[in-house]
């Protein structure tokens, strides 16, 4: 076994905690690497509080997670020692299942292994994440980082990139379209970022006004205050798509009015609670409201060969993991721009 160290909460109001654990010696088709980044989700907050249920406890976090190949099993093909990896929300799935087929890892229909709280395909192995200076995963759930970003800011692609990516080109989002992203934060920023790539109308729908310059700043042609219902008149029926990105209990019917016929409002925020959706929010204009979860693993490397051809990064504030928990607090409030990335060799 590989001694490893890293950060975990040990109950769900234990916040976090360095703790030593053990990973698995490299099977024929495993690769170790080092970690050097490891992006901060909102996910990570929403789990180690066990905000959604279900919750395996001790929890080391983090799913945005970078590095350099340290180890290979004897059978590996597709990395060597010393490559750059990535691995994000997934660290192995059935494989065989109908989704798992068509590259749809996410949506495996026998339960795939989530990065961390999860647990491996026997069933009985839990996952641990990125929080943690080391970690072993079969080849087929590591990506290729592109060699030409900067590497802390590319880790965030990994969960952020991704999730807010896969919805966009599934809709087919490009030019004569208009973008509606709600939330600016993580992902917010990254749909943003993607949106303008794909040649989309982009406007940035924020609680917070201090973020208008900001917005602007990313490249987002309009920008509007969902608090001010004068700015949230004039978007009636203007928007193609609503990408939705809030982490926390929101009323998607004020969103709804603001698309077109046949607009599709796509939920990738994940607030704990329940919201009341009116059938009149759908009936009067034909309109969808839809998910998405992250991205499968063909799809997670297109999405970083894209980002290395059109030099897309994620937006970062480097922190030492010993300031996880103000990093947390910030980012409750909003105050982020736009991901937290820990520096591992802080550990
Ligand atoms: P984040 O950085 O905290 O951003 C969330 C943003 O939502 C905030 O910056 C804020 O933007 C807005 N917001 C927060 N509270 C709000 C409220 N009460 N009403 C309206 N807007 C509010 O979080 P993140 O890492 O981007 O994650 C966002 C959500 O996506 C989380 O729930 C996370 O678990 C989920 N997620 C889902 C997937 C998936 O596969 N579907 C993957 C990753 C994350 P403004 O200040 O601009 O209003
Ligand atoms: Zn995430
Ligand atoms: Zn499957």
């Amino acid at each position: 076994m590989i001694a490893t160290k890293g950060y975990a909460a040990q109950t769900k109001d234990s916040g976090l905690a360095p703790w030593a654990f053990k990973r698995r010696e490299l099977g024929p088709h495993d690769v170790q690497f080092d970690i050097t980044y490891c992006g901060v989700c909102h996910s990570d907050l929403h789990q180690i509080r066990d905000d959604w249920g279900g919750a395996i406890f001790p929890m080391v976090p983090g799913h945005e997670i970078v590095g350099r190949v340290v180890g290979i099993g004897s059978q590996v093909t597709k990395f060597s020692i010393g490559d750059l990896a990535g691995t994000g929300c997934q660290v192995d799935s059935c494989r065989t299942c109908e989704n798992c087929q068509h590259g749809l890892e996410q949506y495996c229909l026998n339960g795939n292994s989530q990065t961390y709280n999860g647990l491996e395909q026997d069933k009985k192995t839990p996952t641990y994440g990125g929080y943690s200076n080391t970690i072993v995963v079969n080849e087929d759930f590591v990506l290729h980082m592109p060699e030409n970003l900067d590497l802390a800011a590319s880790a965030p692609l990994l969960c952020a990139g991704i999730t807010t990516y896969s919805p966009l080109r599934h809709w087919m989002v490009g030019k004569g379209h208009k973008l509606a992203v709600v939330g600016l934060g993580g992902l917010g920023h990254m749909g943003v970022k993607f949106g303008l790539a794909l040649g989309a109308e982009v406007t940035v729908l924020s609680t917070s006004p201090a973020k208008e310059d900001a917005a602007k700043k990313l490249g987002a042609h309009h920008f509007i205050v969902t608090s001010d219902p004068g700015q949230m008149q004039t978007a009636v029926s203007t928007f193609d798509f609503i990408l939705d990105t809030v982490s926390a209990e929101h009323d998607y019917n004020q969103y709804l009015a603001l698309l077109k016929v046949d607009g599709v409002h796509i939920c990738v925020g994940a607030p704990p609670t329940p919201s009341a959706l009116s059938a009149f929010s759908l009936i009067p204009g034909r309109k969808s409201i839809a998910g998405s979860a992250n991205g499968g693993i063909a799809e997670t490397q297109e999405m970083l060969d894209f980002c290395g051809e059109h030099n897309i990064v994620s937006d970062i504030e480097l922190i030492d993991i010993k300031d996880i928990h103000t990093a947390y607090e910030r980012m409750l409030k909003g105050d982020v721009r736009y991901r937290f990335v820990i520096d591992m060799a802080t550990l």
